[in-house]
């Protein structure tokens, strides 16, 4: 019997899962965090791995927390720091025993999910911002990851859209992530006297207005970023992921309402913003989907 063997492992911050082609819902996973040493990690990986492909035979994909160097090497991994420098596809090989697997990062893979199976489906030029803990943005062009930089459009999180605002954890000010990221809005709302950037949604729903302004304000930066995005890029459909999504149109109406603002008004016109909607399911079922690709090209 002849198949197509891919599987898919997403790395995230506390774990990582894995899955075969065409059964993402049946993933297994094991625990990663920071303190996870690479020994402990490439353990990890390989039992996985063994579980879902005793073979051995199979492509593999594999979805990270950062961006792979052209060289090879990973770039600074904050969630799991043994991992930054390595070179990972080659160390996996050599420990594991199997073909080097295909290194992408995670948000390349979850825009490849969307695209493919997710709101994404059927759009030609599709875009999908990651608002999590940081913040960026990757396209597809028919299906396939528009890669500027490093696997994916480099570090789009922090194009500009406060030219004075505040700084920015890449050293910059004023970028998208310093203002509608996770970490962004947990700052704000710690100076309102709210506990975390989630307190602001329930916040603003139970008539705080400082908490809604927050909320604004981050939508308002996000239009912004679609505007610069789409003048290079010309996307029908902009999806917008990641845990800050979770507030929903206090989000995305601004960003709507400023992309319309500022926008290239004929290219503005054409664009849709809406949420995501595969979840935290978009990266893994992506990986899959680059596996079978890898799988059928070999
Ligand atoms: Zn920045």
């Amino acid at each position: 019997m002849t198949e197509l063997r891919a599987v898919g492992l997403d790395v995230g911050g506390s774990s990582m899962r894995a899955a075969e082609s065409g059964d993402a819902a049946a993933a297994i996973r094991a625990p990663v965090s920071a303190a996870t040493t690479l020994a402990e990690f490439i353990e990890a990986a390989g039992g996985l791995l063994a579980a879902v492909d005793p073979g051995g035979a199979a492509t593999v994909a594999v979805a990270l927390p950062t961006f792979v160097k052209p060289d090879g090497t990973l770039l600074d991994c904050p969630s799991i720091p043994a991992l930054t420098g390595v070179r990972l596809a080659a160390l996996m090989a050599t420990e594991l025993g199997r073909s080097e697997p295909l290194l992408v990062p995670d948000l390349a893979a979850a825009v490849v999910g969307e695209s493919r199976h997710g709101v994404g489906l059927g759009v030609d030029s599709f875009l999908c911002v990651a608002l999590g803990t940081g913040a960026n943005a990757a396209a597809t062009r028919g299906g396939r990851v528009v890669d500027t930089a490093f696997g994916c459009l480099g570090d789009a999180g922090h194009v500009l859209v406060e030219p004075d605002g505040p700084r920015c954890s890449c050293g910059g000010r004023g970028c998208l992530e310093a203002v509608a990221s996770g970490w962004a809005l947990a700052r704000e709302a710690r100076v309102i006297g709210l506990r975390t950037g989630e307190d602001l949604t329930v916040a603003a729903e139970q008539g705080r207005e400082d908490a809604a302004a927050i909320l604004d304000r981050a939508g308002v930066a996000l239009g912004r970023a679609v505007a610069s995005w789409s003048a290079l890029l010309w996307p029908e459909v902009v999806a917008v992921a990641g845990g800050v999504s979770a507030a929903g149109e206090r989000l995305l109406t601004p960003a709507r309402r400023e992309l319309a603002r500022v926008g290239v008004p004929y290219i503005a016109e054409r664009v849709t913003i809406v949420p995501a909607t595969l979840g935290e399911t978009a990266t893994l079922v992506g990986a899959l989907c680059l596996a079978e690709d890898a799988a059928r090209a070999t």
